[in-house]
């Protein structure tokens, strides 16, 4: 099978013939049909998680993963129904299955967990080995290419919009603001409109052309914050909903300057929900987070349930997507694209 495997950080992955991996009795085996293309593994490549997350070489990245099941190990109990030729997404994270986020069904912080494409190879060679219980089947309306990108890229930005709906920040009359439109940020807007519970949903971009997905996504209204004060950005928001200020935040950028902008437009009592990660740190005043009371969420990824949820959205139509087609020969190429930031949608590799 064909496998783009990385020998070391900073360098272009290894385009390589490989065998097809086995599988353990209580694995099954993916053909991947087709494998997303996140900001992240531009990241994972580069360096940026060397410290927090040390990689055993050759990896192999791709933790967004659609396709087939082509064999099933003996142990995968029936009533997990699940069958070779089955069309399936996986979910990217595997817990220890016994420590309390575990329990509470959220393996994607388990601390002892693993996530494919960050240690267990993913979804960047053409056959995956799963855990079955990381198998979620889907009906076969919607195309791998379609599916792939819903682990991530579709996954995060619900959780993140889903804090925010618990914080009872969105409601009629309120503002919820979709900073950043790559390819969290695509979905994000949809999220907002879905979950926002009639909140007027403002998308705020550097780039005229993400702006426009975000309009065509529907957001009531957008704002390229390019070379704009604080003060210039408050105008637009003025002009656009009559108000200065935002009730609510999904930060999907996660560059300390725009997680410090979301602050900065925050109404009293309003919430900032962070999925964006990009910089390192982030600094800001504890005046107004304190004296106006503030709430921010960190929000990581999705779990089962949450998967499960954005999957049931996109067989009913609920969720377009803005998808391009990467060949496997091609993936150096698109990685160098993630890095510069500047791809509208995303990218999925497909090996047929
Ligand atoms: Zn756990």
């Amino acid at each position: 099978m064909r496998a783009a495997r990385m020998y070391g950080y900073k360098q272009p992955l290894k385009l390589e013939e490989i065998p097809v991996p086995d599988i353990a009795p209580s694995e099954v085996l993916v053909k991947v049909g087709a494998a997303g293309m996140c900001r992240t593994d531009f990241q994972l490549i580069d360096g940026y998680f060397h410290a927090n997350l040390p990689m055993e070489f050759p990896a192999v990245p791709g933790h967004e993963i659609a396709g087939t099941i082509t064999r099933v190990g003996a142990d995968v109990p029936a009533d997990a129904g699940l069958g070779e030729g089955d069309q399936i997404v996986v979910f990217g994270p595997h817990g220890d299955r016994s420590c309390r986020q575990c329990h509470r069904g959220n393996e994607h912080i388990c601390k002892r967990g693993q996530w494919i494409g960050f240690g267990p190879h993913g979804g960047y060679q053409e056959y995956v080995p799963i855990d079955y219980r990381q198998a979620i089947k889907t009906s076969t309306t919607l195309s791998p290419v379609a599916l792939a990108p819903l682990t991530d890229a579709g996954l995060t930005p619900y959780r993140g919009l889903k804090k925010l709906r618990a914080a009872g920040v969105l409601r009629p009359g309120a503002t919820l603001a979709v900073m950043g439109i790559g390819g969290l940020g695509a979905y994000a807007v949809q999220y907002a409109k879905l979950l926002g519970a009639g909140a007027t949903v403002v998308a705020l971009a550097r780039s005229d052309e993400k702006l426009a997905l975000a309009t065509e996504n529907g957001a009531d209204h957008v704002i390229n914050t390019r070379d704009k004060s604080d003060d210039q950005i408050r105008d637009a928001l003025e002009q656009a909903t009559g108000a200065r200020e935002v009730d609510a935040v999904i930060e999907c950028v996660g560059a300390e300057d725009s997680v410090r902008l979301a602050f900065s437009l925050l109404a009293t009592e309003g919430a900032v929900a962070s999925v964006g990660l990009v910089g390192n740190r982030i600094d800001m005043p504890l005046f107004p987070f304190v004296g106006r009371e503030f709430s921010y969420f960190g929000s990581f990824w999705g779990n089962y349930t949450d998967l499960t949820e954005v999957v049931a959205l996109a067989e009913a139509g609920q969720i377009k997507d803005s998808l391009t087609e990467v060949a496997f020969e091609d993936v150096n190429d698109h990685i160098d694209a993630l890095g510069r930031g500047d791809f509208v949608g995303r990218a999925v590799i497909v090996y047929d």
